[in-house]
């Protein structure tokens, strides 16, 4: 990493390309470019289309046109490839995810699993109320494979430490999480040889210099065992920011059913500006619910304002 990359705080927006951009996503996209500009920092987008059947490059287009209208291009990364760590789409960087597992594999930390869907739920603690599915080591060798051995067949597994991970959220505040009861040995790449979402985005986060992680509430969990994996490889973890999930007036989390947040309507009902100023007001930058440019937001924008709360709603 050369100097330059580890001075400049770097953050990024990293979208899967599965269909439109909804209200929740814009919140998300809008609040870390505040956050890394405020601090005349570096915004990637990075497209995250692991899943071949249902990412589509013209969606991660209307992405980046979605943000342009707004007013916001990314500094680095997008469809284009902008920039020295690229490619930024998840799609074209298995070369990165070997390697990375390759370093996992030779501390001996990764196991063959065979297990199928079913075996898991007929395994798996009885009282996960919140639909997590915590792993029960039923392909978990005795002892550990020694150093540099190959694994068995199967989706690559890693072990976890049966011991909290502390981190210190930028917005949540200090956490704990014991990886062994909150999702057990996970998933590098699945049996099928597709990459798993933790290894991918780490690797990528390391190799793109990010030092900022500014993302929904949803994934404040996953940031224990990211930090895990960054601390495996020796690596510095960059730092967590999970703001709140946008939900609709039923108190859902907002989806792409939710047609009325979706950016095609938005688009057609409001001016960039009242986004932006609905943003700043949902966030708790604002005060009231009014109009404003990208420029008022970054010189009113501020961690400390930003809603602690687990939701906020439109
Ligand atoms: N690609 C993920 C999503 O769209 C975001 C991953 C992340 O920000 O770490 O939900
Ligand atoms: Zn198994």
């Amino acid at each position: 990493m050369d100097k330059d990359t580890q001075q400049t705080v770097t953050g990024r927006f990293a979208p899967s390309p599965t269909g439109r951009m909804h209200f929740g996503n814009i919140f998300a996209a809008v609040l870390s470019w505040l956050s890394v500009h405020s601090r005349h920092g570096r915004w990637v987008l990075r497209i995250e289309d692991l899943d071949p059947q249902r990412s589509k490059y013209e969606y991660a287009r209307q992405i980046e046109d979605d943000l342009a209208w707004l007013g916001i291009e990314a500094d680095e990364g997008g469809t284009a490839d902008r920039g020295t760590h690229g490619p930024y789409s998840q799609s074209r960087r298995g070369e990165f995810y070997e390697r990375t597992l390759r370093r996992l594999e030779e501390l001996g930390l990764v196991y063959g699993c065979t297990c199928t869907r079913a075996d898991i739920m007929a395994t798996q603690a009885p009282h996960m109320s919140d639909g997590r599915v915590v792993y029960s080591g039923k392909c978990r060798p005795a002892a550990c494979p020694p150093f540099g051995s190959s694994p068995g067949p199967g989706a690559r597994r890693l072990y976890v430490p049966d011991r909290d991970i502390i981190f210190t959220d930028g917005i949540c505040g200090p956490q704990h999480v014991n990886l062994a009861r909150h999702c057990g040995d996970f998933v590098l790449r699945r049996a099928d040889g597709a990459w798993a979402y933790q290894l991918a985005v780490v690797a990528d986060d390391a190799a793109m210099g990010i030092t900022e992680v500014m993302r929904g509430r949803d994934l404040l969990l996953s940031a224990a065992q990211q930090i895990y994996l960054f601390g495996l490889q020796g690596l510095k973890a960059p730092e967590y920011v999970h703001i709140p999930l946008v939900c609709n007036a039923a108190g859902q989390r907002l989806s792409k059913r939710d047609s009325s947040e979706s950016m095609a309507e938005l688009r057609h009902r409001y001016t960039p500006e009242a986004i932006l100023g609905r943003v700043g007001y949902c966030a708790g930058l604002l005060d009231r619910n009014e109009e404003c440019s990208l420029c008022d937001l970054l010189k009113v924008y501020n961690r400390d304002k930003i809603s602690r709360d687990e939701a906020v709603y439109v």
